[in-house]
């Protein structure tokens, strides 16, 4: 099966579930930035207070803040793999990843693109209710992902990286899918 892996999608498309889930079955890291930053806002750290606020606007943090964290993490990657979940969310980013996997002879294997229906996103985001949960911000937070980092799908499929996974259904069945297009 592929490991080293990048999961992309809108907000709600369940990434972070299906990463988890992923990464304990093979041994893989999961790298989360959103993860990461929340949990530097509960700490109440820097770097934290300085995401807040624009994590609970829906905006993007900035890409050099985001990237000295994935920098900091990517010292702790498995031999068994890894998966960056949520980053990279732009152009910027996925151009600032390149040398960093190079420089680690660890090139990407697969880009898992989860696509889900707008209502559906807003449906299950509305459910979930952290703390930029509301209407608002998820309306802002889909246009962040079509400006911003929808342009990443062309970028990887332009690199033959990209698999399209639907993600409806249950947990189970869309672990089994996704598991199925990577081996
Ligand atoms: P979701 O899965 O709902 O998109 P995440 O947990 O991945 O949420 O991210 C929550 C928030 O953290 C984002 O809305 C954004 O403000 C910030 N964030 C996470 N990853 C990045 C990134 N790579 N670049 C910029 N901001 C990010």
């Amino acid at each position: 099966m592929k490991t080293r892996l990048l999961f992309l999608g809108p907000p709600g498309a369940g990434k972070g579930t299906q990463a988890a889930r992923l990464c304990e079955a093979n041994g893989m890291s999961h790298l989360s930035t959103g993860d990461l930053l929340r949990s530097e806002v509960a700490a109440g750290t820097a770097l934290g207070q300085e995401a807040e606020a624009v994590m609970n606007r829906g905006e993007l943090v900035s890409d050099a803040l985001v990237l000295a964290i994935v920098e900091s993490q990517m010292k702790n990657f498995s031999e068994g793999g890894w998966l960056l979940d949520g980053f990279p969310r732009t152009v910027p980013q996925a151009d600032a990843l390149e040398p960093l996997l190079k420089e680690l002879e660890q090139p990407i294997e697969a880009v898992v693109l989860l696509e889900l229906d707008d209502a559906e996103l807003i449906e299950r985001l509305l459910a979930r209710g952290r703390d930029d949960d509301n209407e608002a911000v998820i309306r802002n937070r889909l246009e962040v992902y079509r400006e911003k980092t929808s342009p990443l799908i062309s970028f990887y499929r332009d690199k033959d990286l990209l698999v399209s996974v639907h993600a409806n259904g249950s947990v189970e069945e869309i672990t089994k899918r996704i598991t199925e297009m990577l081996s």
